[in-house]
């Protein structure tokens, strides 16, 4: 049954994609978003739909709309954005949480938030399994987006217990495709822009820390069978590709995709709290959800590659 469903983060990278999957399903989308890292372009091809309606909006302030089913996707995700003005990082996880979770318990509906692997830190526990608390520094370069994503997820759980607000929480591990921002500053569409160009691939550290990449539209399948399960099932969930590479992989793997390329890879220095390590263990997702990815990395960056083929030919840019 068609139903009206507000996205808070709807022009961003996979928030433009969930706004288009539910559109495709018959659903009346509101989009929310500051346009801090959104683009307006991401949605543009939706903004004719007749279900589609666009508000700019900061959801650290209130927000009094009448809908069936909230997604909360709005805060930065790229270290380079979310650190650019941390406070504000903080402020859109926590005090958008509070206003959202107001929002689902004033129309007792359903809200989902999408949570992160950062809540993981730089894990001891290796692949992470959502009963593991984490490692995470609270007062690092980093702790604006963990700490933030963890308050977000402490509210939703008291608001369950407290209110009765009906929840679900996925922790989403890092994931990539069409329609990022070629300034986003995440490694997956840094390396593409960068060899795409022919400019040096810049790994930080010595590339031999990991990471484990999921396809968009693998997460999106996640997101909606979670927000739709029927089992009182309310996560956390990680939703994530168990396929686990070491950066400097990902750059070789990103150049040989591209071998007009005359990129060298660089390295620079690695961030501080920078995770070591990271993989989902997925064995939740499956056994909840029947939901596991399909997406190779391969077949993945072959669609993301394309995509920043034509964002370049329209509009070249310098990382
Ligand atoms: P993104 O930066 O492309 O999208 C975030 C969107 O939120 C943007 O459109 C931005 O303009 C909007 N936004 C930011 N602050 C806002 C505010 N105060 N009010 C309204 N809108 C605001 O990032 P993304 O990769 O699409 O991430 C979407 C969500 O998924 C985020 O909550 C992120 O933490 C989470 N997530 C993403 C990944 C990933 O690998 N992509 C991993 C874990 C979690
Ligand atoms: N990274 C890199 N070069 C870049 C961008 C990122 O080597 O141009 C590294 C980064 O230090 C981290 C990994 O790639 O170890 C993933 O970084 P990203 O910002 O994509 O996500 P996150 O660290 O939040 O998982």
């Amino acid at each position: 049954m068609s139903k009206r469903i507000l996205v808070t983060g709807g022009g961003g990278f996979i928030g433009s994609h969930l706004c288009k999957r539910l559109l495709d399903e018959g659903n009346e989308v509101l989009c929310v978003d500051n346009f801090f890292t959104g683009q307006r372009k991401n949605i543009h091809a939706l903004l004719s739909h007749k279900n589609f309606e666009l508000l700019r909006h900061d959801v650290t302030m209130p927000l009094f709309v009448e809908v069936d089913q909230i997604y909360n996707l709005a805060c930065p995700a790229s270290p380079v954005h979310y650190q650019f003005d941390p406070v504000q990082t903080t402020k859109t996880s926590v005090l958008g949480a509070v206003n959202m979770l107001g929002l689902a318990k004033r129309l007792k509906i359903p809200i989902l938030q999408a949570s992160t692997s950062e809540v993981y830190g730089d894990p001891d526990v290796h692949p992470q399994p959502e009963s593991y608390w984490g490692k995470v520094n609270p007062i690092g370069i980093r702790s604006c987006y963990d700490e933030g994503k963890r308050c977000a997820e402490t509210l939703f759980f008291d608001y369950y217990r407290q209110s009765k607000v009906d929840i679900r929480v996925v922790r989403i591990f890092n994931t990539y495709g069409p329609q990022m921002n070629q300034h986003d500053g995440r490694v997956v569409s840094n390396f593409i822009v960068q060899a795409l160009q022919s400019q040096d691939i810049t790994i930080y550290g010595d590339g031999s820390q990991t990471r484990s990449f999921q396809y968009v539209d693998d997460l999106v399948e996640g997101m909606i069978r979670m927000m739709n399960n029927q089992d009182g099932f309310v996560g956390p969930v990680n939703i994530g590709n168990p396929n686990e590479f070491t950066i400097k992989e990902l750059a070789e793997k990103v150049l040989a995709m591209i071998p007009e390329s005359t990129s060298k890879i660089i390295y620079k220095d690695l961030p501080s709290d920078d995770p070591r390590q990271r993989q989902p263990d997925i064995k939740l997702a499956k056994k909840k959800l029947d939901w596991e990815p399909h997406i190779d990395l391969d077949e993945g960056l072959v669609k993301t590659i394309e995509y920043f083929k034509r964002e370049l030919a329209e509009t070249p840019s310098v990382i």
